[in-house]
């Protein structure tokens, strides 16, 4: 099966509406009106051929993996690895056996924080975040800190948005074991130079996990040119299927790192007496996986490299930059964050108006827009509001879109004067 999507034979220019076509959800009335769906980073829309690839899989394919010895097994299983040779790929991980599927960055985060960071962390070393994360990636460090007396240390950002960067290095110490950085912020778009960052902290031989939920919709990863230890990526938030996810970790890590849960698959051996564990990825995979959802993310993920990175890149920086001028347009609009390097989200605030009203009220027009505090609650401390109205686009949305925004947003204005 091939994605659809070719450039225009004459001028060699991908036709928007032509990826629109591969999106059904975004050809639909809500509330009367055709939706404008503009909350991507809480979750993207899904191409015909990911939704196509779950279908057929459950139609023709279904069977349970690595156990069976009859064909539908065999092919499912080699579906399900050659998901796993994408997600590599896709990541330039060195060797498969660093992809990990899990559930998503949750799920990953809690991984590395139970297995790893219970064998390394002693009392009295340091975790170090930062000021911009989201709450996946704070309570699972607060949780491993709290039950073997490790301290937390947060990196604080600007006014901006924008991680200080001298404020960082004086955190990294040789208490340091661990440090989990967000490469590109959900609330506040602001793109991390995560290679910089991990630099820093190998200097101090930290480990480093970077929580990738939101960059790897919007630009090519390189987990090996980064430099990172770990890598989390959560299948829904680019284009494919909820529940899936990747782990991708430094496979001398993975090696030494105990199990993170105990149960079929994950085993070499057992006896009453003592279990031995199969090598990663799938001592750290117990249980049935879930093995439509690793197949829908590998389609996903050969969606995205068939539209290619030129594209999505230019596409959304065309999106960013028309929406922050239109937006600048609706009187009392605030944008919360403005770092020099950021993705395609946009989190603001208009005077006078609940967040959750901008959000009901543009709803009523068919925009569906993010509101709350985006599970980064001390984002939202540090700017003084409660919660923040978050705009998120993706590479099939348009610059109308962006207007129906802007237009109902003044609507908005007009009903609470
Ligand atoms: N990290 C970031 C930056 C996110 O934006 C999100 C989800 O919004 C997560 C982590 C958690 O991802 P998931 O809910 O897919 O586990």
């Amino acid at each position: 099966m091939q994605p659809r999507i070719e450039p225009d034979s004459t001028t060699g220019t991908i036709d928007i509406e032509q990826i629109r076509q591969d999106f059904p959800a975004l050809h639909q009335q809500v509330r009367g009106k055709p939706l404008t769906y503009l909350d991507n980073a809480a979750t993207s829309q899904k191409p015909k051929q990911v939704i196509e690839a779950l279908s057929r899989y459950y139609s023709y394919q279904n069977s349970n993996i690595h156990r069976g010895v009859y064909y539908l097994s065999e092919q499912a299983t080699a579906a399900y690895e050659a998901a796993r040779v994408k997600a590599q790929r896709f990541l330039n991980a060195a060797n498969p056996a660093e992809v990990v599927f899990v559930r998503g960055t949750t799920e990953a985060i809690n991984l590395v924080a139970s297995s790893y960071g219970r064998l390394v962390l002693q009392p009295g070393d340091e975790v170090v975040i930062s000021a911009m994360e989201h709450h996946s990636n704070i309570v699972p460090w607060q949780l491993l800190c709290e039950s073997v007396g490790a301290n937390l240390r947060v990196a604080p950002i600007d006014t901006s948005g924008t991680l200080i960067i001298s404020e960082y290095e004086k955190l990294l110490g040789p208490r340091v074991k661990i440090v989990a950085l967000v490469h590109v912020s959900n609330s506040l778009g602001t793109i991390n130079d995560v290679k910089h960052l991990v630099g820093l902290a190998k200097e101090q031989s930290a480990v480093v996990l970077i929580d990738g939920a939101q960059a790897a919709p919007h630009m090519p990863i390189d987990v090996q040119d980064i430099g990172c230890d770990f890598y989390t990526v959560s299948g829904h938030k680019m284009y494919g299927p909820t529940g899936i996810g990747v782990l991708y970790g430094r496979i001398e890590l993975l090696e030494t790192m105990p199990p993170y849960q105990g149960g079929g698959e994950m085993i070499r051996s057992v006896t009453f007496e003592k279990t031995t564990y199969a090598p990663p990825p799938a001592k750290f995979e117990a249980g049935t996986p879930h093995i439509a959802g690793a197949i829908g993310m590998g389609v996903a993920i050969e969606y995205l490299e068939q539209l290619g990175w030129d594209f999505v890149r230019e596409q959304e920086r065309v999106l960013l930059e028309y929406a922050l001028e239109r937006l600048a347009t609706v009187p009392g609009l605030q944008v919360i964050g403005s770092a020099e390097s950021r993705a395609s989200v946009i989190s603001f605030t208009v005077d006078g108006i609940h967040a959750h009203d901008i959000g009901t009220i543009v709803d009523q027009e068919g925009v569906a827009i993010r509101t709350g505090h985006h599970c980064t609650q001390p984002i939202m401390d540090f700017f003084g509001v409660p919660a923040t109205a978050r705009a998120s686009f993706a590479f099939y949305n348009t610059v109308e879109e962006v207007d129906t925004l802007t237009k109902a947003l003044m609507e908005a204005r007009e009903v609470f004067g």
